[in-house]
Formats: structure tokens, sequence, C-alpha cells
């Protein structure tokens, strides 16, 4: 089919995806239909800052990343709090929880992920929490009280961004994280122990390769036993150990499947008509392997391949990955390769200072830099960028060198 005769695409996910998809469609001049269904009651908004500013300032933070007018001046039907429960990729339809059909051209899979479970504090019935939507986010907003002592299970981005933003807020806060390293996943040891010692030395209580061996309630506390016997006693637990994609729309209809929905180069998955972007996706990587990318940036990217696909433009060549973490009042940004062989500081890595700390990390692997962490020093960021999509040599005595203007090294 020529994307001349595409009159209807169907997004099923209004989040960030979702939406960035439709931005995307409009601006390559897709004039057609388009349906946006969303299983939330709310418009698309940012995930970001539920874990920051969602309960830190609740009364000023807009998240919203469409409103009902802007969807509307951009010709977007929009069906909320009404999930896809079927596809049939047969007919080209998807039935809706309501029963309602609707036909499609082309099918957009953005259904993003959901919090992985953990079924014994679950069964507690009350003071356990996890965060992945609004309405979680809203709802920690009471918990995070002064004095009141709190237990974060899993010490990746969401447990280390709740205990910055519970230190704000005056609680007691442990962390406990089965692996060895806090953001172990996204972050290499150099980095990985600044941000341990920013959250002890806030008064964050991390516990590292700590397993659980039970938990219960007594009372109004949540008590959790580490295996080893020592008992912790909580207010409130949150816990927040990965995700897992909303697959199982794709894996019902067919299509090839494993850790996530399986995507080419372009975003389309094994049927040539339906594709999927964001947390949901695996994307065939240049080293010849499926990776999902849980990243902001990632579900944006991915939404505009999908949309230039559709209409037959031709991709830009993406930026190596990027994301972000605010913890403590530090900014830290993460670019490319996070598996570098080494890492090299240009500034002073020196953990015991405060939020002042402001450094760069050069990840270097076969002496070409294909990695970059900035520590509050995010206008570094666009020049590691540029370093490494060009793979750049590293020259330690240029690159490490603090008179040296990383701009003008960067031509
Ligand atoms: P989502 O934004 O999750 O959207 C998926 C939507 O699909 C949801 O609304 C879901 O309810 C809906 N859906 C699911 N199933 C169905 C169905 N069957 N029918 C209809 N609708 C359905 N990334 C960063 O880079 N930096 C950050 O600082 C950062 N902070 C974060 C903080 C938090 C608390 C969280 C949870 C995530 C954060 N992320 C961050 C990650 C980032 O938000 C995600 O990678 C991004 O939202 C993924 O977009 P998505 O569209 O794939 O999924
Ligand atoms: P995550 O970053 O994958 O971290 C989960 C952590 O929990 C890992 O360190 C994991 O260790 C650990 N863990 C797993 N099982 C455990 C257990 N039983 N007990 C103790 N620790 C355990 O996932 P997340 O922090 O839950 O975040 C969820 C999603 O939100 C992700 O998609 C993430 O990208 C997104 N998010 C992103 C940001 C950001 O980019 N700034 C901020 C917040 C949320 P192992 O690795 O050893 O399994």
């Amino acid at each position: 089919m020529s994307q001349n005769a595409i009159e209807t695409i169907v997004i099923v996910g209004a989040g960030q995806a979702g939406a960035s998809a439709i931005l995307e469609l409009r601006a390559n001049k897709y004039e057609g239909k388009i349906i946006l269904v969303g299983d939330e009651t709310h418009l698309p908004y940012e995930r970001p800052p539920l874990s920051k500013d969602v309960i830190l300032k609740p009364e000023e933070t807009k998240i919203e990343i469409l409103s009902e007018q802007k969807l509307a001046d951009l010709g977007v039907e929009t069906i909320r709090g009404n999930g896809v429960v079927k596809i049939n990729s047969d007919a080209k339809t998807i039935e809706l929880k309501n029963g309602d059909i609707v036909a499609y051209d082309k099918l957009l899979l953005a259904t993003g992920g959901a919090a992985r479970r953990l079924p014994n504090f679950d069964a507690l019935g009350k003071h356990v929490y996890t965060l992945r939507n609004l309405e979680d986010s809203q709802a920690l907003v009471p918990v995070l009280q002064a004095g009141r002592r709190l237990i974060l299970i899993g010490g990746g981005v969401i447990g280390l961004e709740l205990a910055s933003s519970a230190r704000y807020k005056d609680c007691q806060v442990t962390v406990i994280e089965m692996g060895p390293m806090v953001m172990g996943r996204s972050s290499p040891r150099v980095l990985s122990e600044f941000l341990l010692a920013q959250q002890r030395l806030a008064g964050v209580d991390v516990r590292l390769s700590t397993a659980i061996a039970d938990c219960k309630l007594d009372g109004e506390e949540v008590v959790v036993t580490l295996e080893g016997g020592e008992e912790l006693r909580a207010d409130a637990v949150v816990y927040g150990i990965g995700i897992v994609p909303n697959m199982q729309l794709a894996a019902d209809a067919g299509l090839d499947v494993d850790c996530a929905i399986k995507v080419n180069e372009n975003c389309q998955t094994s049927n040539a008509d339906i594709y999927a972007a964001g947390d949901v996706a695996t994307q065939l990587r240049d080293c010849g392997n499926h990776r999902r990318v849980e990243t902001w940036e990632n579900a944006n990217l991915q939404a505009g391949i999908f949309a230039r696909h559709v209409m037959g433009v031709e991709h830009p060549t993406p930026n190596p990955a990027w994301f972000w973490t605010d913890q403590l009042n530090i900014n830290y940004q993460f670019v490319g390769d996070m598996a570098a062989e080494q890492w090299v500081a240009r500034g002073d890595v020196n953990a015991e200072q405060r939020a002042d700390s402001s450094f760069v990390l050069f990840g270097v692997s076969n002496d070409i830099i294909v990695g970059g962490i900035t520590v509050n020093a995010a206008k570094e960021m666009r020049h590691l960028k540029k370093l490494i999509s060009k793979n750049a040599a590293f020259e330690a005595d240029k690159y490490l060198d603090l008179s040296q203007d990383l701009r003008k090294l960067v031509k």
C-alpha cells in the first residue's frame, strides 16, 4: 500500500510514544485520520516528573503533553479510559474493552510497561506502593511526610529518585538493593559509587547485596525481614524493581515477541502494518541483537521512526542514546555506551562533596570515545554527543585538561 492510501492510523497507548507519534505524523504531512486509544482516563502526560516534582510541588507541576485543544487542532480522535483488549490482524481491527471495534490501516502499539510485581508485598494489602502512573505518584504525596519511615526496594532509578524526594520531605529512608551497585543496569561502577555516596551523605541508609526473606504487617507497620535475620520496620514500602512490557496484546495476535515486542530498524513488528515504539518495543540494533530501551528519549525517537516510515520519509541518523536522572539537586546525564571498557574523569569526582560537584566522565573502548556522563555539567552534553557520533579518538591530554574548552575541542 502506498502511504497515500493510508486512511486511518490507530495508536494504542496515550503515553510518551503515543503522543510523540501524533506530532511526528502531522509534522511529516500525514493528513488522514488518527485515532488515539488509551486505557488511562488522562490525556497523554510525561512520566519523569512523577518521582520528583509531582510529589514535591504537586500544585505547580504541569505534565500534560497534549491538551484537549491541541489534540483537536491536530485532528485526533481520542478514546480514553477504554483499553484495547484484542488485535485482529487479518481483519485489521482492534477491539476495545467496551466491545467497540475500530479499523486501522496502520497500527502503532505504544503500550509501555507496568511495574514488575512483588506478590508477597502486594498481599499485605496496605502501606505498599509502586510507581508508574499519575495516580501512583499522587498516592505517595501523603505518604512522604516528615519523620515517616520509608523502605524503598530496588536501588534503580525509581528507588534513588524517590529516596531523593523522600529526603527533601524529611522522611527516614532505607533503600534495599539486591545487586552490588545502585543503578547497576544503567550506570558504570565509577558513577554508581558516586550516586551511592551522595545518597548516604544525604542520610539514606542504602543496603547493597541485600535480599529480603519475609514481610508482614504488624498493626500499621510493615516489617521487612532481611536474609540474615535483621528486621526493618517502616510506615510504608515502595518497590521499584523494573518493568514488565505491556505486550500481551501483541503476543495474543501472534506477533513475534520475546522480552518485548520485536521490531526492526523501522519499528515494524513481524506484521508489516503493525508497529511498536517505546518501552514495549525491543529493537534490532546495529550489533545484530534486539534491545529494549526504557527512556523518554527513546519513546520519542521510535515514534518518529514509525511516523517517517509510514510516510516513506528517510530517517536521519539518530544521536547516541541519552537519558537523565535528577537526584538530591544533582543533574546526571548519560549518553552512548554505558558498558565502555574504561571510564576517565574530566574534573574532580569527589564523592564527599555535596550538590556542587561538577564533572564529566568519558567512556572509552579501543581508544575511541563511546560513552559520556555529565554530573551537574549539562552544557557539556552536546559536545559529548558529537564526539561519540564521530567516533572521536580519546586524547587524554586534550580532553582531561580543564583549561581547554570542550566546545572548541569538538570540531
Ligand atoms: P508510557 O509513557 O508508559 O505510555 C504507555 C501508555 O499505554 C500508558 O498510558 C498505558 O496505560 C497505556 N496502555 C497500556 N496498555 C494499553 C492498552 N491495552 N490499551 C490502551 N492503552 C494501553 N525516562 C528518562 O529518560 N528520564 C527520566 O527522568 C525518567 N523518569 C521517569 C520517572 C518515572 C516515575 C517513570 C515511571 C518513568 C520515567 N522515565 C524516565 C521513563 C519514561 O517515562 C518512559 O521510558 C516513557 O514514558 C516510555 O514511553 P511509552 O510511551 O513507551 O510508555
Ligand atoms: P530499574 O532501573 O530496572 O531498577 C530496578 C532495580 O531493582 C535494579 O537495580 C534491580 O537489580 C533491583 N531489584 C530487582 N529485584 C529486586 C528485589 N527483589 N529486591 C531488591 N532489588 C531488586 O527499574 P525501576 O527503578 O523500577 O524503574 C522502572 C522504570 O521506570 C524503568 O523503565 C526506568 O527506566 C523508568 N524510570 C526512569 C527514570 C530515569 O530514567 N531517570 C526514573 C524513574 C523511572 P538487578 O538489576 O540486579 O535486577
